[in-house]
């Protein structure tokens, strides 16, 4: 496939869900084999998972001294356009914006903007099956011609089992929030977690249904959001996944070990590109 970037630069601003504090995101066009790196305070960080530093209720980058938090949604757009080249400076606090809790604000703004370069990129292919487990989670992939991705959740609340399969159209993930439980919420505050998140970023389920008075997106919001999760925690791979996923009670954690996994198969070279 034909490596891609942006036309032209994109900004996007917004408070971090964890942190509470405001950022700017800047999408730069970059040149063929640059890659997807973040930048802030002169320092890159080039996605891949050695630059992983944290998966505990979002996806966190970092090098040196500079980290960049809660990468996945803005990672999952990227996926879902295939844009291999981009540079991302983040100016202000240290995590990429959480907007409405989706991918929405990302995908509407770079979907008219992505053009084709010359030279191509090999696309991450599984050449077996094979399943990592944490627990009672697993995810499993498979060598497949296209990329499809299917979460498996077995949720608290009144939300039940929920699985949902995307199979490439980007509607069907882009909208859905970010959600928690509200019995969670304390704990994800004491851990100086969430300080940003609200009912208008947060998809808040109770007992008998959604605090949000806007209701749900999609009858199962919560699946497409964990499907949208791990298509951008994929993406850490630094190149469009090609294969099929199915995640059963998977989180960032479990996706990290996923992504290490293929990593750590994959033929020495394909990662030679990328940082
Ligand atoms: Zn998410």
């Amino acid at each position: 496939m034909r490596q891609r970037t942006i036309k032209e630069k994109v900004r996007i601003e917004g408070i971090g869900i964890h942190t509470g504090e405001r950022s700017r995101v800047v999408l730069h066009p970059s040149e063929e084999n640059t890659g997807v790196l973040f930048y802030r305070n002169g320092t890159y960080i080039p996605v891949n998972p050695e630059n992983v530093v944290g998966t505990f209720l979002s996806t966190d980058l970092g090098s040196g001294s500079e980290v960049v938090k809660t990468v996945e949604h803005l990672l999952a757009t990227l996926h879902i356009l295939k844009i291999t080249n981009v540079v991302v400076e983040v100016i202000g606090g240290c995590e990429v914006p959480i907007m409405d809790g989706s991918a929405y604000a990302f995908y509407t703004k770079l979907k008219d903007l992505v053009v084709e370069q010359e030279e191509e990129i090999e696309p991450v292919e599984p050449s077996e099956t094979f399943r990592v487990n944490f627990g009672e989670a697993w995810i499993e992939v498979s060598p497949s011609e296209s990329f499809e991705v299917t979460y498996e959740g077995v949720f608290k609340g009144f939300v039940g089992n929920q699985s949902f399969t995307f199979r490439g159209n980007p509607e069907d993930v882009v909208l859905a929030r970010t959600f928690c439980f509200d019995e969670d919420i304390e704990l994800i505050k004491n851990k100086g977690l969430g300080k940003g998140g609200s009912l208008e970023n947060t998809l808040v389920i109770g007992r008998n249904g959604v605090y949000n008075r806007e209701g749900l997106r999609y009858e199962d919001e919560p699946a497409r959001h964990k499907v949208l999760d791990l298509i951008g925690d994929l993406y850490l791979l630094g190149a469009p996944f090609k294969g099929r996923v199915v995640s059963h009670r998977g989180g960032h954690t479990l996706n990290y070990m996923l992504v290490r996994e293929i990593y750590k198969r994959s033929k020495s070279g394909l990662w030679s590109l990328r940082g």
